[in-house]
């Protein structure tokens, strides 16, 4: 054993890597032949620091690179899982006398020029990189931790520190994600996954983080009613608002759905226009009181209403929509509609809302996506399109051609390396990726196409869709649970997807647009996205 580390340290140049950039080889040689252990090293370090001339700093450096030395050479078992909310018991918090040592542990070279002042760094096994991660510990961090030692409920924390439930639920996920702390295991798990099939090396451990969701989303359309005219507007057929009680209902089936599968929830509100309805800010606050991260997708509104809603709970995202450049967008969401917007996303930004935009993609626009998001990548966070389904009105309008889609993508992709704000989305994305043998994404709703699986659409008359760009009804939540609906028979053919996909490598991230597949006549249960081209 003794032996072994000796040898592993002297071989392995990744091994210590931050205190090998402290010594010269001769040094560090002479320091790893007298050593045994891990903690003999430090030791031996701590106690030759001033001789050998080397920096204040290196036992520190050198006690969090060996816990990710002993961590890497564990062989870690990636299962982040426990019945309640534990503390990671491989994570290891480190109270330095230095500061930015975190940063030379990574090997970065900008901004981690130790300085003599205190932070505390933790070192913990990542569930998803399968490797020891490490960096200064944040307030965020240290109140998760806190909660999660004594047992605190994220209600009683938000009425502690005054902030409300679903901002604590942001900072426990962010934490179960990257594996700080170990929760109870998702329900939602894809039965159909090809989990243990890895599409190649290098995308097996990414692979096996999409067959399962922590979140819930449940895009709301509560209500059709609108103030615009859109020429591709999927269903503009006046309906009654459901009652306030029934509204509510759902959202604590919502709840319970959430509760009973160990899963956070949240709630996309959208329409029509959603601030439109009647009980709008009702049913805002009551998703807010029941911990939901919320989103909306809608039009422009005044910076008084954005304020209010910010009063009761900061949304996650205000997504709007535009058509192209200026003429053509007016020409489809009626004049003056993208000034309107460009006049909103300054409302958004000033009030700190991450902004998205989103494109239906015809075969009138195409041409249109790059230089639109060009002009809009300094006012917006994030910037995507959906390809247009032929619903409603949409019908009227004609869909990208099939055969330039590909060549398309690729200049998308491209142009998405030089813009941040360039979202993929489109799940055939992956087949791009794969081919350049780069890291796959998780598409349309970070789960492949992710209908009745990490969401569903309620209509404003309280049918259930897997996806609301096609007619897929799987239940009606004013006669049913939520969780009836997404245990259904038909819910779950809706997330095993078109029998086509079902050998596919990329099945667990991508399944194609059923939507697609529905506006070609196809049946979206047996045949695939008919834009594939792998
Ligand atoms: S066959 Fe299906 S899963 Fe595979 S790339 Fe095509 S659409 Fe995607
Ligand atoms: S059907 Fe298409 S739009 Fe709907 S979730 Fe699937 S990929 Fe996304």
């Amino acid at each position: 054993m003794h032996k072994t580390f000796k040898n592993r340290l002297l071989a392995d140049q990744k091994n210590f890597a931050g205190v090998r950039r402290c010594m010269n080889a001769d040094q560090f040689r002479e320091i790893a032949l007298q050593t045994n252990s891990v903690d003999s090293f430090i030791q031996m370090l701590r106690e030759n620091t001033e001789k050998l001339k080397l920096p204040a700093y290196v036992s520190e450096l050198a006690a969090m690179e060996g816990h990710i030395f002993k961590l890497a050479n564990r062989l870690i078992s990636v299962k982040p899982y426990s019945e309640g909310h534990i503390i990671n018991p491989d994570l290891s918090v480190f109270s330095n006398t230095w500061k930015h040592l975190a940063g030379i542990l990574i090997g970065a070279t900008h901004g981690c020029q130790p300085v003599k002042e205190d932070e505390q760094v933790m070192v913990w096994p990542s569930p998803n990189e399968n490797k020891p991660m490490s960096r200064a510990i944040t307030s965020e961090d240290l109140l998760v931790m806190k909660m999660t030692m004594e047992n605190l409920s994220s209600k009683q924390v938000a009425e502690q520190t005054d902030t409300n439930i679903a901002a604590v639920n942001g900072a426990v996920l962010q934490a179960l994600d990257s594996g700080i702390i170990w929760g109870p295991k998702s329900k939602i798990i894809r039965a159909h996954s090809l989990e243990t099939r890895s599409v190649s090396n290098k995308n097996k451990t990414v692979s096996k983080a999409f067959g399962t969701s922590r979140v819930f989303a449940l895009q709301w359309h509560i209500t059709q009613a609108c103030d615009l005219n859109c020429r591709h507007c999927y269903d503009r057929t006046p309906t009654e608002p459901l009652t306030l009680s029934r509204e509510i209902a759902i959202l604590d089936s919502l709840y319970d759905f959430c509760n009973t599968h160990n899963l956070f929830g949240q709630v996309s509100f959208t329409g029509g226009n959603p601030l439109l309805h009647p009980n709008f800010h009702r049913l805002y606050k009551e998703a807010s009181d029941r911990g939901f991260f919320i989103g909306i997708l809608g039009n422009p509104t005044s910076r008084d209403e954005i304020e209010s809603l910010i009063a009761i709970q900061q949304p996650s995202f205000y997504q709007v929509s535009l058509e192209g450049l200026k003429k053509h967008n007016d020409y489809i969401r009626g004049t003056g509609h993208f000034q309107r917007i460009l006049a909103f996303l300054k409302i958004l930004k000033q009030t700190g809302i991450y902004s998205k935009i989103m494109l239906t993609l015809t075969r009138d626009n195409l041409d249109q996506v790059i230089p639109l998001g060009e002009f809009l990548k300094d006012r917006i966070d994030l910037y995507t399109f959906n390809r247009l389904s032929l619903m409603g009105e949409g019908a009227n309008l004609i869909m990208a051609d099939p055969s330039k889609y590909s060549r398309f993508l690729e200049q998308y992709m491209n142009a998405a390396q030089s813009h941040k704000t360039f979202d993929l989305k489109d799940n055939l994305f992956n087949i791009l990726l794969h081919k350049n043998q780069s890291t796959l994404f998780g598409g349309c709703t970070g789960y492949g196409c992710g209908a009745a699986f990490n969401f569903v659409s309620i209509l404003a008359t309280g049918e259930v869709h897997a996806c609301r760009k096609f007619p897929s009804p799987i239940g009606d939540i004013c006669k049913q649970s939520l969780t009836e609906i997404y245990h259904s028979k038909i819910a779950d053919r809706y997330r095993k997807g078109a029998e086509e996909c079902s050998s596919c490598q990329l099945n667990l991230v991508c399944r194609g647009c059923m939507a697609s597949a529905h506006s070609y006549g196809l049946d979206v249960f047996k045949k695939k996205d008919p834009y594939c081209f792998i």
